[in-house]
């Protein structure tokens, strides 16, 4: 398990697998990172094996049975990327090892990406370019080709991405409907318990599920045949979810239309049978591959191993980790939630419950929350189900005012929190929230406390509510401007304090 805290530890040995140099330079300062080649693994493990207590791997080097075997004192993997499917869970779970992925951090990019990929492979835009290229035009137009009018896409996963997918397509005014095992009652599509079913019913099929066993060739020759020939499949979940001998059959007969591929069954070798076809659109798994996405997904890594080697646990563990997943992350299928208070177009505000520890231990830890809000002085998964189940945010809760978990409503990811507290000194409400920083910039906390404002004014009787802003804290200021509140001075929030600016809502009848 994990021992010892930030500052204190010995250097950790960390097992990189290749091609994480941004993660690498993170770790460095504080661990003792062994890079590994496709040649160098096997020495490296047989040299420093013993003392390995973490891998953090890109996914492309399987993590079997043998390689654990082989690391004794591992205890975390970090795996870059929201797939897992290169690791041996079984292996894993059977002595304790926890595994971490990097959730929600590349939803957007990949959606883009998908919808992208969607349209170039409909509108045959590589073809067009490699037209122009050739010099062709000079001899005659580009011919007419498909069209997404009239298309009805169907997707194999609704999971975190392809919720984001179907949002930007509905903007296309294509229907939408969806094959998973579980139906989300929520969503306002159609949902298919049988992937075939649906593919008689749709011409467009986009894979957006995880790999692995579950769902090795669930696209295979019978559902291509039943999207028919202007079937279009788009793959951006994984090479081995679709039958590739298959789809290049299907490809090749005018079974289906055209394909649209990001990821393959051995990459990254392509099958020439599939390069050689004109009807496939095929790019090298670059579904999140920005400097923006791949940075997240890289801090969130080491975020996981710092976490987790200073005793605050994992971040974002995979639901079939040991650790309870459902501690860190409210997920669909987590324990009974707190009773939402208020919520928004795209926000619920709900009351925090001790899963929600793990949450708020990032949170509370979070550079960017330290800096603007202070210590709280949490560093442990108890020491954060304390702060829940018997802290301050009961004391606030006990006053009548409170503060409350923010969770996105389409997916009950938590992103921040926010709710009114009360300070000893000031007998007003003090507005106050904090939220991850991936999660800035999109107008939550603006949705949020304008929320809680709100209630406060249908269910609290308060005359004033105020607010205390960090010096330099400008997109807060923002924040408070656009509510209605007014600078009103500074103030120290404790004796030895610095100061800090006060804004002021005059009266909470005009909020
Ligand atoms: P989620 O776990 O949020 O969603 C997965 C979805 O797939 C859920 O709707 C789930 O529903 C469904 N699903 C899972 N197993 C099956 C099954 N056996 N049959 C049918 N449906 C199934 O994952 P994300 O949306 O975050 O990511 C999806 C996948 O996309 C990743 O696992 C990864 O492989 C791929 N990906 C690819 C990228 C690229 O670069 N091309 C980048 C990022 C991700 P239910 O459990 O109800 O069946």
């Amino acid at each position: 398990m994990s021992s010892g805290v930030a500052g204190e530890r010995e250097r950790v040995h960390v097992l990189s697998l290749g091609e994480m140099a941004e993660v690498e330079r993170q770790l460095e300062p504080d661990f003792e990172v062994h890079r590994a080649g496709d040649e160098e693994l096997a020495r490296l493990v047989a040299e420093r094996g013993a003392a390995i207590r973490a891998i953090a791997t890109r996914g492309r080097d399987r993590i079997d049975a043998s390689l654990i075997a082989r690391l004794p004192a591992l205890e975390i993997i970090a795996n870059f990327g929201v797939g897992y499917d290169s690791i041996d869970l079984g292996a894993a779970a059977a002595r304790r090892i926890v595994v971490t992925n990097t959730p929600d951090v590349l939803d957007d990019e990949v959606a883009d990406f998908a919808v992208a990929l969607l349209l170039a492979t409909v509108r045959r835009l590589p073809q067009a370019d490699r037209f122009v290229r050739a010099g062709r035009w000079l001899q005659g137009n580009f011919p007419l080709g498909p069209t997404l009018r009239d298309r009805t896409v169907g997707f194999a996963g609704m999971g975190r991405i392809g919720k984001r997918i179907a949002r930007r397509l509905s903007s296309f005014d294509v229907p939408i409907v969806y094959h998973a095992r579980t139906a989300q009652p929520g969503l306002p599509y159609r949902h298919y318990p049988d992937l075939l079913g649906m593919a008689k019913e749709v011409d467009t099929l986009v894979a957006v599920v995880p790999g692995g066993a579950g769902t090795r060739h669930l696209i295979n020759a019978a559902v291509l045949a039943a999207l028919g020939p202007r079937g279009i499949l788009i793959n951006v979940a994984r090479g081995s979810v679709v039958d590739e001998v298959a789809l290049i059959e299907a490809l090749r007969s005018g079974t289906i239309l055209a394909a649209g591929l990001d990821v393959y069954a051995d990459e990254p070798r392509v099958p020439q049978a599939l390069i050689d076809l004109d009807n496939v659109v095929l790019v090298p798994h670059i579904g999140s591959a920005t400097h923006h996405t791949r940075g997240r997904m890289g801090r969130l890594v080491v975020e996981n191993l710092r976490s987790w080697f200073d005793g605050r646990g994992p971040v974002t563990p995979v639901p079939e980790t040991p650790w309870p997943a459902a501690a860190n992350r409210g997920s669909v299928d987590g324990p009974p939630r707190g009773a939402p208070v208020v919520d928004t177009d795209r926000l619920v505000l709900r009351k925090f419950t001790p899963h929600d520890a793990g949450f708020i231990l990032r949170l509370l830890n979070e550079p960017s929350f330290l800096q603007s809000i202070g210590d709280r002085g949490v560093r442990t998964i108890e020491q954060a189900i304390h702060y829940l189940a018997d802290g301050p945010i009961q004391s606030y809760a006990r006053h009548g005012h409170g503060l409350y978990l923010v969770v996105l409503k389409e997916t009950l990811q938590p992103i921040g929190m926010c709710g009114l507290l009360k300070r000893d000194r000031f007998p007003d409400a003090d507005l106050g929230y904090a939220f991850l920083p991936e999660f800035w910039s999109r107008g939550y906390a603006c949705e949020s406390a304008a929320a809680v404002l709100r209630f406060a004014r249908s269910s609290l009787a308060l005359s004033r509510i105020v607010a205390f802003v960090s010096p330099g804290n400008a997109a807060s200021v923002r924040v408070l401007e656009k509510l209605g509140f007014s600078f009103a001075g500074g103030t120290k929030l404790e004796p030895d304090a610095s100061e800090v600016a006060l804004y002021e809502l005059c009266s909470i009848e005009e909020c």
